[in-house]
This record gives C-alpha cells, sequence and structure tokens, in this order.
C-alpha cells in the first residue's frame, strides 16, 4: 500500500478505554481510491472459494473482497447472532473472554478459505476464527488484514497460517 493509505488511518487516542491508541479506519473507508485499491489489493491474494468476516468491522472488507475475487462470503459473527445450528469458539480478551460463531454449514468440505479483517492486534480473534473454520471442515488459505500492529505479536498466535498484512505498524 501507499504512502497515503497509511495517512487515511487515524490515529484516536484513549479509545475504547485510557491508554489504548486506536486505529481508525474510517476515513480510509470514505475515500473511493483508497478504498478500491485496498480491495483490489485483498481480492488479488489467493484464489479461494469463500471469504470469511469478522464482526463486525471486517464485514466492511471482506465482502467487497468476496464480490471482487469471484468468492462467497462467510460471516463469523459474535455468539448469538446468527440464526442457524453454528459451531462455537471462546478466546481470551485482556479482561474476560469473547465468543465467536460460524453456521456449521457454511463450507462444503474442503473449501478454500481467506479469513479477513481491518486490524491483526493480539492474533486472539484470527486464531478462533482459524479454528472455527477448520472445524467446520474447510482448509484456511491464509488471514488477510488491512493493518498489523507487528508490537502485539498476533503472527505468533497463528503459527503455520499464512498471515498477510498491507500495512504493518
Ligand atoms: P485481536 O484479537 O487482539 O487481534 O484484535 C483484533 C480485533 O479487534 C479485530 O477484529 C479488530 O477489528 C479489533 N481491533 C483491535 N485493535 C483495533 C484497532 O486499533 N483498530 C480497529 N480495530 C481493532
Amino acid at each position: 500500500m501507499d504512502e497515503r493509505t497509511l495517512t487515511l488511518i487515524r490515529d484516536v487516542p484513549d479509545y475504547p478505554k485510557p491508554g489504548i491508541l486506536f486505529k481508525d479506519i474510517t476515513p480510509l473507508l470514505g475515500d473511493a481510491t483508497a478504498f478500491a485499491a485496498v480491495v483490489d489489493e485483498l481480492a488479488g491474494l489467493a484464489e479461494v472459494d469463500k471469504i470469511v468476516g469478522i464482526e463486525a468491522r471486517g464485514f466492511i472488507l471482506a465482502a467487497p473482497v468476496a464480490y471482487r475475487g469471484g468468492s462467497g462470503f462467510v460471516p463469523v459473527r459474535k455468539k448469538g447472532k446468527l440464526p442457524a445450528e453454528t459451531l462455537e469458539e471462546s478466546y481470551d480478551l485482556e479482561y474476560g473472554s469473547a465468543a465467536i460463531e460460524v453456521h456449521r454449514d457454511a463450507f462444503a468440505p474442503g473449501d478454500r478459505v481467506l479469513i479477513v479483517d481491518d486490524v491483526l492486534a493480539t492474533g486472539g480473534t484470527a486464531a478462533a476464527t482459524v479454528e472455527l473454520v477448520r472445524r467446520a471442515g474447510a482448509e484456511v488459505v491464509g488471514v488477510a488484514v488491512l493493518m498489523e500492529l507487528a508490537f502485539l505479536k498476533g503472527r505468533e498466535r497463528l503459527p503455520g497460517v499464512d498471515v498477510h498484512a498491507l500495512l504493518t505498524v
């Protein structure tokens, strides 16, 4: 990604709580050229059957990436939001834990899948999503994010997974 795209991601101090510097991608999403460049680059990473998007900001990128690349779209959602039978995976947060779900029948056996999210931080969300996709019978081709916060070492929680970040800070 070029320098200009990076400048369209805004630092918001003390969000969602004091001491956290939040990377806000909404200025980038609002810029037609940058948004299209990001979607095109993510869509060019791999030929897959399904793109998995992680709620909620992951959906914003994953759905156009699926459309652009001719893949299906599968939502991974927070617990309790999907209507049909689900598989569930829990993971640790800084304080407490969270659970995400995918529909049990979301994939055909052996489907090749690329997981897309906006930001890779500690890697907990992505690692839980990899587990969920594998348990649902699909093959994880990789995890692709717009931005990786490398100092949080999220990759270390994704051993053996091909992780691709368009931007790294
Ligand atoms: P992780 O599980 O710690 O890697 O956190 C990644 C998840 O939290 C992703 O779904 C992101 O959307 C969200 N996230 C964490 N930090 C940020 C940030 O600075 N900006 C935007 N999203 C973030």
